[in-house]
């Protein structure tokens, strides 16, 4: 039998480049995916994706800084399922910006989104988990920017050493429920987040090459590529199973080797 059979598994930020490669993958291991993106039809999209190849999807618009938005997400997954088993809090936004013109504006919407968002989707995620009485997993989308701080992305840096941080509280505080919240940190991923970053590197006149932040920061992986999306499938798999049952507070770093702590 598949390994997540009739799991039911929320993930956000499912429409991009990581979220998708998972949703995909887990829906194939017999999870029922809840897709949950910003926008409707990009959600409907990769749900599409997975209906077609036999696996069960619902897609939900939802935006991770508004609770009720994200409360009505996991309702949704509770009413297409039956129970919510595990979260994804992966969605996120990075901004490339030299340390001196990060703005007040600029570090809102960063600690917005990959912080508060996060924030919100665990407390809401564990409510539903208790009310089912107990048990349930959380997992979050790190960084090895949440293991270590790189100019000209502090404030991203910040809010995913947040994550990090969220995730050992949120694991100290519900251990006895049985709740497990553990996150893993890729390195640098081909995803379209890359696109937004090399941009903000070529704005900033910081870099004029295309690919340029990307590739130099992908050669500093020991395993001598940048990550695909499919690369972080495994770990993903892994966490949502009960392989990881007596696993809880950690972040995996999953980057080609990167960065050693
Ligand atoms: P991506 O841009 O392909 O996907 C991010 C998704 O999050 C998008 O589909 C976007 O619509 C969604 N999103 C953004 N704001 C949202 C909001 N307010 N509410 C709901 N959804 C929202 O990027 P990705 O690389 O797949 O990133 C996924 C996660 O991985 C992020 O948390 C990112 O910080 C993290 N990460 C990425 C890399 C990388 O190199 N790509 C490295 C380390 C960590």
């Amino acid at each position: 039998m598949p390994i997540l059979t009739n799991k039911s598994i929320v993930i956000t930020g499912a429409a991009g480049g990581i979220g998708a490669a998972i949703a995909t993958a887990l829906a194939a291991d017999g999870a029922h995916i809840t897709v949950a993106d910003l926008s409707q039809a990009a959600a409907d999209k990769v749900a599409g994706e997975i209906a077609k190849a036999g696996g069960k999807a619902v897609a939900v618009a939802v935006d991770v800084r508004e609770r009720a938005q994200v409360r009505a997400m996991i309702d949704r997954a509770v009413e297409a399922f039956g129970r919510l088993d595990v979260i994804f809090n992966n969605a996120g936004v990075a901004q490339t910006r030299p340390f001196l013109d990060i703005t007040e504006e600029d570090w809102r919407f960063i600690t917005d989104v990959n912080a508060l968002g996060v924030l919100i989707g665990m407390q809401e995620a564990v409510k539903t988990f208790k009310q089912q009485g107990g048990g349930g997993k959380i997992v979050n989308t790190a960084s090895i920017a949440g293991k270590q701080g790189y100019e000209p992305l502090a404030h991203y840096c910040a809010s995913k050493f947040a994550v990090v941080a969220m995730t050992q509280a949120v694991a100290r505080a519900f251990g006895k429920d049985g709740i497990t919240a553990n996150c893993f940190c890729p390195g640098v991923v081909a995803t379209p987040m890359w696109d937004t970053i090399d941009k903000g590197f070529r704005d900033s006149g910081l870099t004029h090459k295309v690919n340029e932040a990307f590739d130099s920061f992908a050669a500093g992986a020991v395993l001598g590529r940048p990550s695909r999306a499919d690369d972080l499938v495994g770990v993903a798999r892994y966490l949502a199973s009960s392989d990881s049952d007596f696993m809880t507070g950690q972040s995996l770093l999953v980057d080609g080797g990167m960065v050693f702590i």
